[in-house]
């Protein structure tokens, strides 16, 4: 019988698990077909072009992403990536980002416009390829979850100055270091 995925609860800013450097995963792990398949339907159901596994609690470097993705079933590629690392990048891109962990909160994000990258697939494959554009700005935006980096702290001065009051009403739900918002269900689409 095919296994229903599961919808996992996103942890919010403040939580001190989107703070922390991620672990590199072991494709033996026992639970980690199902994990990878309820961490592409929580993107989905969130409306989200990427999710990292540290924005649904686990300190694993993992993330999912698909930068091309309408609401239309049949338009959807996830791609699942394992133990990713950015080998290079040139050029600039400036982008207004968002992301699942921060809802309500956009800003743009300067970051390098082509990067090359490698990662493992969920079949073992060690994947090399060159991203630009869009691909590019959610590779880097996931692969930030991974190291405890948010786009918010990638932002200018004044902007970030902007913002710090509602950062801190996010955070303000944090106890004990988890920081989950069941009524924070649908952010606003292409959060990252
Ligand atoms: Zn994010």
């Amino acid at each position: 019988m095919k296994r229903k995925p599961e919808l996992l609860p996103v942890r919010i800013y403040g939580d001190s698990i989107l703070r922390q450097k991620a672990a590199p995963v072991d494709l033996e792990e026992p639970g980690l077909p199902d994990f990878l398949q309820d961490l592409v339907h929580t993107m989905y159901e969130r409306d989200g072009v990427g999710l990292a596994a540290p924005q649904v609690g686990v300190g694993k470097r993992i993330f999912v992403i698909d930068p091309g993705w309408s609401d239309e079933e049949k338009h959807r590629q996830p791609r699942v990536i394992i133990n990713p690392v950015i080998e290079s990048s040139s050029g600039e891109n400036v982008f207004e980002e968002g992301c699942i962990s921060i809802p309500g909160i956009y800003a743009r994000v300067i970051r390098p416009s082509t990067i090359r990258v490698s990662f493992t697939d969920p079949q073992g494959n060690r994947i090399s390829e060159e991203l630009t554009g869009y691909s590019a700005i959610v590779f880097q935006h996931e692969y930030d979850h991974l190291e405890g980096v948010l786009f918010t702290d990638r932002i200018s001065a004044l902007a970030k100055l902007k913002l710090k009051r509602r950062l801190k009403e996010l955070e303000q739900t944090t106890v004990d270091g988890v920081n989950i918002r069941a009524d924070i269900f649908r952010p606003d689409p292409h959060e990252l």
